[in-house]
């Protein structure tokens, strides 16, 4: 993993001054690196019978559909609001700053041909104060999911997010800083 540690690019004071963010795209680009992520947030899964890969816009959706295709599953976009057309489910939650919005089509996930109570697996690329991975387990369930564990790239230590995830459903990431 200390490899793929450096394909992580630190920007600091941005978005905002103080803020250090984990630029992804050195990662993205390098295709061992790539292929040697995708392959490690697969392999906890390996067991675990899994009907669909779920990933947060946007960069949710680089790793989640890369790791629904190495784990021969579909995949299911959550998305940010105003991209889906209506009717939508959503669930409101909190930044560090300010408030956003994740939605899946109101049919949940029967409307993307899944069987209620599918069991899905949440993918991200960076657990910060943990809000937004949070909000996507809420608005699975709320569709009649069964989240079974999430995968994220980057887990930043300091924001505590994992303290906002249930106990009692994996939580696996590949990189702590
Ligand atoms: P949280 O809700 O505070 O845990 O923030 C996580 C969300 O914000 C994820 O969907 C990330 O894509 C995004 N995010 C937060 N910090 C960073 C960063 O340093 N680099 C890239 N994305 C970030």
């Amino acid at each position: 993993m200390n490899s793929l540690r450096t394909l992580i690019r630190d920007v600091p004071n941005f978005p905002r001054p103080g803020v250090v963010f984990k630029d992804i795209g050195p990662l993205l680009a390098d295709p061992t690196g790539f292929t040697a992520c995708i392959t490690a947030l697969a392999a906890p899964w390996r067991d675990v019978p899994i009907d669909a890969v779920c990933g947060i816009e946007s960069r949710g959706f680089i790793f989640g559909a890369a790791m629904a295709l190495a784990m021969k599953t579909g995949f299911v976009p959550l998305r940010k609001v105003g991209k889906l057309p209506p009717p939508t489910l959503g669930i409101d939650y909190d930044l560090e700053y300010g408030s956003a919005r994740l939605e899946i089509s109101s049919g949940g996930l029967g409307a993307q041909g899944l069987p209620a109570g599918a069991r899905v697996l949440l993918v991200d690329d960076v657990l910060a104060t943990g809000g937004t991975l949070d909000a996507g387990r809420r608005l699975l369930e709320q569709a009649g999911a069964q989240v079974v564990g999430a995968g994220v790239v980057i887990e930043i230590d300091g924001l505590r997010g994992r303290m906002r995830w249930p106990e009692a459903i994996p939580l696996r990431t590949l990189l702590r800083c």
